[in-house]
């Protein structure tokens, strides 16, 4: 066999269990030949701690030079501290398109689950306009938020969905949205997925839901989707539903997709509970390191590592414990590898 061109691409170990999670990725990508050529870099928590810079200049360098990463979990100080990492990272480099495929690999409480969010990175309530107003003696009496979609972000993200459509051979897309209260900011979301839902006639189905029902419809009856076009809070939370259809957060990959800058990402975050504990799931993160694979253009690869992974879990029955197995990390992984030489 010819060897790969080597690929140079940023790793981040991340938080929590972010380093775990990215040393089980990177051996199996090793075992299953992938040609990344690693240079890691500190970003969140870790940043902070080492160089009081959660999203250091050797980090954007690298991200800016290699346009690809693979990123572990970033953890973000809850309500005061340092801005999340994770959504400066995607503002930096303009990742506008968060792509969060849902598919069934275990079966468990819903089977032959098989939907694709695409969720808006960059604007809606994420834009975070805060602050607060003080009342007689209290400084944080109210509290504000604005947010803004622009008609420019919306159809570059519902032009994304529908070529996303088009390329991979999906059906129909649903807009999510909550314009009967929200009429103004996700009335716009609306409007502007409509009109370029117009140009894809014929190719690409549309629909659409209000969120609370969607949130709902996805539990009475997953199957009825194809795709979700969603703003990004909306997308936020439903990719978490759709993870938790597909067995929970251990089997949910997410890419981040800009012009010029990809980077992969498992959908949980940094787990503090079980953090340094061998026990984290892996296969989010090596999921998206498959989203990545096809994203360079070794679809090939992507499909053996995915394979590898749905006969480790179904054949050899070899799961971690958030899968209702006895696995740690590292049986896994080894198991993993063992499917893949
Ligand atoms: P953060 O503050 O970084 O978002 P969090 O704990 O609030 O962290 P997640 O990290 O997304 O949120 O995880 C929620 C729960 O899901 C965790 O408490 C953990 O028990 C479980 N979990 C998440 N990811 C994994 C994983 N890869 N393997 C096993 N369990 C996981």
């Amino acid at each position: 066999m010819t060897a790969l061109n080597p690929i140079p691409t940023t790793l981040i170990p991340g938080d929590g269990i972010g380093p775990e999670v990215v040393k089980a990725t990177v051996a199996v990508l090793e075992a299953l030949g992938a040609p990344f050529k690693w240079e890691t870099q500190l970003a969140g928590m870790a940043a902070f701690n080492a160089c009081g810079d959660p999203m250091p200049q050797p980090l954007l360098e690298s991200i800016r030079k290699n346009g690809l990463a693979l990123k572990g979990p970033l953890s973000t100080p809850i309500g005061e501290g340092f801005r999340s990492a994770n959504v400066r990272l995607r503002e930096t480099f303009g990742l506008y398109a968060n792509v969060r495929p849902a598919l069934t690999i275990v079966p468990g409480r819903f089977d032959k689950i098989d939907i694709v969010l695409i969720r808006e990175n960059l604007e809606g309530f994420y834009v975070a306009h805060e602050h607060y107003l003080p009342v007689g003696d209290d400084p944080r009496a109210v509290a504000l938020s604005s947010g803004a979609n622009t008609r420019v972000g919306i159809n570059r993200i519902a032009r994304y969905a529908f070529e996303y459509a088009v390329k991979h051979g999906r059906k129909k897309i649903t807009i999510v949205h909550k314009a009967n209260v929200l009429k103004v900011l996700t009335g716009l979301f609306l409007e502007e997925a409509r009109n370029v839902a117009r140009e894809y006639e014929g190719r690409v189905a549309v629909d659409d839901r209000i969120v609370d029902a969607c949130a709902m419809q996805l539990v009475l009856n997953p199957w009825q989707f194809d795709m979700l076009l969603c703003s990004n809070l909306f997308g936020d939370i439903l990719s978490d539903e759709l993870a938790g259809l597909v067995g929970g957060l251990g089997l949910a990959p997410g890419a981040n997709i800009g012009k010029d800058v990809a980077i992969f990402e498992a959908v949980h975050g940094t787990a503090p509970d079980i953090a340094g504990k061998g026990i984290a799931n892996p296969i989010s993160l090596l999921l998206a390191s498959g989203l990545m694979l096809d994203h360079v253009g070794h679809p090939e690869l992507a499909t053996r590592l995915r394979t590898a992974i749905d006969l480790t879990l179904n054949q050899d029955n070899v799961k971690t414990t958030d899968l209702g197995g006895k696995a740690t990390t590292t049986t896994f992984t080894e198991a993993l590898v063992k499917r893949l030489n």
